[in-house]
């Protein structure tokens, strides 16, 4: 077993700011935390810095609850709280956890994280770590089996009633292509006038660290459009989607078929459009402990029920994580 050393719960809380950053989208320039609240003594030229020298202070908006420092580096752990997401999550070396900021090393009690391609320290600070009781925190969702590559992975290739966007990206295990394609395939035989499904990213070829995704390493996540309604369907791309352009019968012929096919562990899915699937999905008949074992809503976005849960970030596509 691998030795672990655990750094007690201490934190600070830091400034906000900075707008939620989507997951597939970079921020506008104008959400950027102002430059000037970084170091000042960045312009002074002069040597480099000793290797052993500590990064100046992170200025995100982002709390260090806790470190797991394992043998294997890479193996590391540190759960972070994003102040301006609202979200706790652990994260390993090289795990993206805004647009601009990724997880460089972790170490006991501190994490160096490289924001805007500087490096910059996250420690453990000194008052008590609060957490909000609407922080977005799924234990029940960690799975520590998920694979970080993939060594046989195949690529799905649009199809009738679906268009993979990105081909290049469009890597799963062989399990998980195969599942998906059923499903595609029984939407669109179900109404051969529906619009086709936008197919977004799975992993690239061979698997591993996808930027800006956190997840879509090992071939088993992968991310679809909303079907909306009159032309906006045949967009190629993601847009966001609320009541007035989702088409919630088709949406939830595809989402149905996909929970049907007990192949799926979690689907991520902005609140809102929860409750217009859940809304169909109850006039549709579907059982009230049916609706509960698939829905989050309505018992809250941050509640631990349901296979379909709240994530920022999914208000364009929603995530499916097959299971393995
Ligand atoms: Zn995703």
């Amino acid at each position: 077993m691998r030795a672990l050393a655990l750094a007690v719960i201490l934190a600070a809380s830091a400034c906000d700011g900075a707008a939620p950053t989507a997951e597939a989208a970079p921020p506008p320039a104008s959400s950027e935390t102002p430059a000037a609240a970084e170091s000042p003594s960045e312009s002074a030229p002069g040597p480099p810095a000793p290797a052993t020298q500590e990064p100046p202070a992170t200025s995100l908006p982002l709390v260090l609850l806790a470190t797991l420092v394992a043998d294997d580096a890479s193996a590391s752990k540190a759960m972070i709280r994003d102040e301006t997401a609202k979200t706790v999550m652990s994260y390993r070396p090289g795990d993206p956890i805004r647009n601009d900021a990724i997880v460089a090393r972790v170490l006991a009690g501190k994490v160096v994280i490289v924001h805007d391609e500087r490096e910059e320290l996250l420690a453990v600070g000194v008052a008590p770590a609060e957490i909000a009781p609407d922080d977005v925190f799924y234990p029940d969702l960690i799975d520590d089996d998920l694979s970080d590559t993939m060594a046989d992975g195949v690529q799905l290739q649009s199809g009738q009633g679906w268009l993979v966007k990105t081909p290049a990206f469009a890597w799963g295990t062989p399990r998980t292509v195969h599942r998906l394609r059923e499903a595609l395939r029984a939407y669109a035989r179900r109404d051969p006038e529906s619009p086709d499904i936008h197919v977004g990213d799975i992993s690239k070829a061979g698997g591993g660290p996808f930027p800006p995704h956190l997840s879509h390493r090992g071939g088993r996540d992968v991310d679809i459009g909303y079907v909306l309604q009159g032309r906006l369907a045949h967009e190629p791309r993601f847009i966001h989607t609320d009541a007035s352009n989702l088409d919630p019968a088709r949406t939830w012929a595809l989402v149905q078929v996909l929970l049907e096919s007990r192949a799926v562990a979690w689907i991520f899915m902005d609140y809102e459009v929860q409750r217009l699937l859940f809304a169909h999905a109850k006039g549709q008949g579907i059982s009230a402990d049916q609706l509960d074992a698939w829905f989050q809503y309505p018992s809250g976005n941050r509640a631990t029920r349901g296979i379909i849960r709240d994530w920022r970030g999914h208000d364009d596509h929603f995530h499916v994580r097959f299971a393995e």
